[in-house]
């Protein structure tokens, strides 16, 4: 069978004639009922324009595992300026790849045109530095395109025309024999793209499949190679990895294969040395808590998750600076300042996000140190609900926060009169009553 040779990543100047295997419509289980109408309407446009034209990727993936895709993309001969010319609806991205995005409303379906290698033609538009794709804009056909994807369950093509499959990779039998594998040779695939080896993570983490051994062996040796991805790609990927509702089984592989410490240095740092049940109990109730989330539909939000995965750091930090003379406020403002720019160096993290991880963290010890009359203004602050959210993973994780978790919950939950008497039950609840008191009664005067 084809798969077996997988000329990806030799040298492939030279076209190797490789025949693909066509599942014809009766032998697979793709319906264009389960394609949206959208991805279906820029199919038909293109094929009627006389351009070929199919779905690649996750949406064929997922569709040949019975699964709702995420989205579609199509990819066709057409250049992606005669895409433009096919939709008014359609804008050119990209840098490294042009890319069309067809919008209708929220959906958007990108529209790529079949590339070839980057070897293929060097002295195209499609560029290596050192190892790295930096530009790939050499066009081609089907049988250039699919070499350069990067797992075979990736790079199955549906074609709009006859409503066959195309696998020139063995990808159809990967994806029964739930397997993952790197078309070509993997240690040169993940040089060439590093990002290859947290996508091999998330695909076997969401689909449930095994990583085979020839594409999961390089990996324990080349997390390294992570440290030259650019930042802002960087975190595309880490909130893909954790915010895609399986974050704790992630996490655990990252930590499998030497990934999460090119990820979050500080944490590895800390989970290397771990003391007591910490830090690692906080980290697993805060993923399965973000998975709980996701599960049930509700918003999960990076501040949050980075909050969570920086917690253990802020706080080996913050008691560095508190046994420094620093006090208890200055301590976690400082280190706040110092873990977010340690990870900021390692991946893009956007200030509107950094801010509400520190407050997440600020409010901690505006919660644990909770006197007077202060609750009533913190419950108007607009990250008390994630803060407080925050402390009851801080509680289940045996922080010995449960007390304040505890009064908090009681707290958000009373009616005036109840939070009334619940104040009093602070440090300096009764005291700052008479004091409110003494200050009426000279205004009263
Ligand atoms: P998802 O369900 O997360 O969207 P996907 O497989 O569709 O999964 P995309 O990131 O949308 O992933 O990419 C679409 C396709 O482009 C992939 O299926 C793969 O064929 C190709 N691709 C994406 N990223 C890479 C990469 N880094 N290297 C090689 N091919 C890639
Ligand atoms: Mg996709």
């Amino acid at each position: 069978m084809q798969s077996e040779k997988q000329p990806a990543s030799q040298s492939n100047v030279t076209k190797l004639a490789i025949e693909p295997r066509i599942f014809p419509r009766a032998e697979h289980i793709i319906s264009r009922a389960n394609i949206s109408d959208n991805a279906l309407k820029v199919l038909y446009r293109l094929k009627n324009a006389g351009y070929k034209a199919y779905v690649v990727g996750g949406g064929v993936r997922d569709l040949l595992l019975g699964r709702e895709p995420k989205d579609f993309d199509v990819v066709t001969d057409a250049r992606p300026e005669q895409v433009r010319e096919l939709f008014r609806n359609c804008r050119l991205i990209g840098r490294r790849f042009l890319l069309a995005h067809v919008r209708f409303g929220r959906e958007i379906v990108e529209v790529s045109t079949f590339r070839a290698p980057h070897e293929a033609e060097p002295n195209g538009d499609g560029r290596v530095v050192g190892g790295r794709i930096v530009r790939d804009n050499v066009y081609g056909g089907l049988d250039d395109d699919v070499w350069r994807r990067d797992f075979t369950v990736n790079a199955l093509y549906y074609n709009i025309a006859d409503f066959t499959v195309v696998d020139y990779v063995g990808g159809v039998a990967d994806i029964k024999a739930g397997q993952l594998r790197l078309i070509g040779d993997p240690a040169r695939r993940y040089a060439e793209d590093p990002v290859r080896m947290l996508r091999a993570i998330r695909f076997a983490v969401q689909l449930g499949f095994t990583i085979h051994p020839d594409t999961s062996a390089p990996i324990y040796e080349l997390g390294y190679l992570l440290t030259e991805i650019p930042p802002s790609r960087l975190s595309d990927e880490v909130m893909k990895l954790f915010l895609n509702g399986f974050a704790l089984q992630t996490f655990e592989q990252l930590r499998h294969y030497s990934l999460f410490g090119h990820l979050f240095p500080q944490t590895e740092g800390c989970l290397s040395e771990e003391e007591g049940r910490f830090p690692h109990m906080f980290l697993v109730h805060a993923l399965k808590n973000t998975d709980a989330r996701v599960a049930e539909n509700k918003s999960v939000t990076p501040a949050f998750l980075f909050a969570s995965l920086l917690w253990d750091p802020l706080r080996r930090l913050a008691s560095e600076y508190r046994a420094n003379g620093l006090n208890e406020f200055e301590s976690i403002q400082l280190a706040s300042d110092t873990v977010i720019s340690r990870q900021v160096r390692r991946m893009a993290i956007p200030r509107i996000v950094t801010k509400i991880t520190r407050e997440i963290w600020a409010l901690q010890l505006r919660f644990e140190r909770s006197s007077g009359m202060r609750p009533l203004r913190l419950i108007r602050h607009p990250c008390l609900r994630a803060a407080y959210d925050f402390l009851l993973l801080r509680a289940e994780a045996g922080e010995g926060v449960g007390a304040p978790a505890k009064w908090w919950t009681a707290f958000l939950e009373a009616d005036e009169a109840e939070r009334g008497a619940l104040l009093e039950e602070l440090p300096g609840g009764r005291r700052e009553r008479s004091r409110r008191r003494r200050r009426k009664v000279i205004t009263d005067q």
